[in-house]
């Protein structure tokens, strides 16, 4: 079960609980992504089952509208939601699987409340902030709190809510609201805040500030809710006095006041909670203590080998360009997933696609060749998935191709090697996707049948192998068809399919009609493979993806092996 049974409409929420985190001034992202969890004291011993969802304070009802330089990549989701990338990693620190539900965006509230209003659900009242879209907000994380996402019957133990944005933000305001409300209706035990805020260090002194906490605290009590533990972002451990300065000004124990120091990877959290008893702290305010058992963290102290490995592997990566790394999240984790893998450090050599392109070496030669070196000097080629700057990547995707360099193309990385060999070997000269040139003679990517400019196929399909004899089959372990997410428009030409295949493609996996080529690959090269879905949303440290694992194995020499 979880969350908020009905028992929280007041009859019997004993032994349920919450537990909600909201970011203080500055909190960086590692520090966004804590919230609010519930816990039955009726379940099992722990290790307790958690679900995990997320607040986006946008009006936007899903982050597939805005551009990943504004907020990251848009993460995918199996049911083909397109949610905010902190949601990825949620899936893959869980190795969960969430639904477009868990993330929830004041556009979706806003718009549920309005469909209501419309179709004359309230009656002829004033619909109004307080109560209807708190309401509605409540009303969602009830909804939300009993659907699992482990893969398990039943409903969960824990949900933690993230709630981003900063205290004080206008768009926060009808959340916090609400989350006090919550609070009360969950009544103590059941509810825990923790509130994740800024300790910044003045470098000369080496000072520990404390006003940003005491600020944001004294804000969160204004709007009805009272941190139950404190998180502090900082980049050196909180010094003693620090902490009980803080435990004085913002009424909470100095047990309760956990540090979040700067580590050398993500990976080093669970640890670093567990020694700081940030667990204790939180068993204890859900009233689970005497039902949790110690927390096993063998498994992610092998995790936080990756700063150790001596040895590199090298990827060079082609992206778009006004895009910042946030925008490539899932593929760099899914690349250091598979060197962790191969016990390799990872570099990754990342430049824009342009640079690469003729153009850039008349306008500005040294760009031109940075990004020349960059791609000649990595092991392997990544091209992930895009919307433009196509004559770059399809550049890149000729270099590995003629050079034999291992290349793993994803969407448009596909798109681009199906492009550039129709252009190099089937002498082809302006073939190109009708993407972004409508007028081709040659159209070697055409929009789906089913899709529009802004209608695209998104979230998990299935992908069957034409054939077990290639590197992809291999890779998936023999399997006779893989379910990967997907996120496009366009398709290979079926009419071109022959033709291609005639001059040394293969198109080694489909989709179910046998029109869509989902996978391709050149039989002739060590590795050089193109999906048209996204297989790094569902890549995990210590279960890398198979193909990210073919791209370092193949750069490594190891693919055999
Ligand atoms: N722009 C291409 C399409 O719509 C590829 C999309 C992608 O890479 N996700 O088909």
């Amino acid at each position: 079960m979880i969350f908020l049974d009905s028992s929280l409409d007041g009859v019997d929420v004993a032994g349920d609980a919450v537990k909600a985190e909201i970011s203080g001034g500055g909190a960086s992202s590692s520090g966004r992504r804590r919230a609010r969890a519930r816990a039955k004291a009726t379940a099992p011993s722990g290790p307790f089952r958690v679900l995990r969802w997320r607040r986006d304070p946008y009006l936007n009802t899903d982050a597939g509208t805005i551009s990943p330089a504004e907020r990251g990549e848009v993460f995918l989701l199996n049911d083909g939601s397109e949610v905010h990338m902190d949601l990825g990693d949620y899936e893959r620190f869980l190795d969960v699987e969430l639904t477009g539900d868990n993330n929830i965006t004041s556009g979706k509230i806003y718009k549920s409340v309005i469909d209501k209003e419309r179709r004359g659900d309230y009656l002829g009242k004033t619909v109004q902030i307080v109560p209807h879209i708190t309401d509605a907000i409540q009303e969602w994380i009830k909804r939300v709190a009993m659907i699992p996402v482990d893969g398990r019957e039943g409903p969960p133990d824990v949900c933690i809510i993230e709630l981003g944005g900063t205290i004080g933000d206008i768009e926060l305001r009808p959340f916090t609201e609400a989350l006090s409300q919550f609070s009360c209706r969950a009544g103590p035990k059941n509810f825990c805040l923790v509130h994740v805020s800024l300790v910044p260090v003045i470098n000369v002194v080496g000072e520990q500030k404390t006003k940003p906490t005491q600020y944001s605290v004294r804000c969160l009590q204004d709007l009805g809710l009272t941190p139950d533990l404190l998180a502090c972002r900082s980049t050196t451990p909180l010094d003693k006095n620090v902490k009980e300065k803080l435990s004085q000004f913002c009424n909470v124990p100095v047990e309760c006041i956990i540090t979040l120091h700067d580590v050398p990877n993500i990976w080093h959290l669970p640890s670093l909670l567990k020694v700081r008893y940030g667990h204790k702290a939180i068993l204890k305010m859900l009233g689970l203590a005497c039902l949790a058992i110690e927390p096993k963290l063998d498994e992610w102290m092998k995790r936080t080998i990756c700063e150790h490995l001596h040895d590199p592997v090298t990827i060079a990566v082609v992206v778009e360009h006004p895009y910042h790394a946030n925008a490539y999240h899932s593929v760099f984790e899914a690349i250091r997933h598979a060197s962790v893998a191969c016990q390799r450090r990872l570099v990754v050599n990342w430049f824009p696609a342009s640079d690469v392109e003729q153009e850039t070496a008349d306008k500005s030669p040294d760009l031109h060749d940075k990004a020349w070196s960059l791609l000649k000097c990595a092991d392997g080629v990544l091209v992930p998935g895009g919307f433009g700057h196509v004559e770059g990547k399809i550049l890149a995707a000729k270099y590995a191709r003629e050079n034999n360099v291992p290349y793993l193309g994803i969407c448009l990385g596909m798109q681009v090697a199906v492009i550039e060999f129709a252009r190099s070997n089937l002498g082809l000269k302006d073939a190109n996707s009708g993407e972004l040139d409508a007028g081709t003679r040659h159209p070697c990517l055409i929009l789906m049948p089913e899709s529009s400019e802004t209608l695209m196929r998104v979230g998990t399909k299935r992908t069957f192998f034409r054939t077990m004899d290639c590197k992809a089959a291999r890779l998936y372990g023999n399997a006779k068809y893989v379910d990967e997410r997907q996120r496009h428009r366009y398709m290979v030409n079926p009419e071109m399919v022959d033709k291609l295949e005639c001059a040394g493609v293969s198109f080694v996996g489909m989709d179910e009609t046998g029109q869509r080529m989902e996978i391709v690959e050149l039989p002739s090269h060590p590795y050089f493979v193109g999906v048209q879905f996204h297989p790094e949303f569902k890549s995990r440290l210590g279960k890398p993806s198979p193909l990210f694992m073919g791209l370092i194995a193949a750069s490594l020499g190891q693919l055999d092996a």
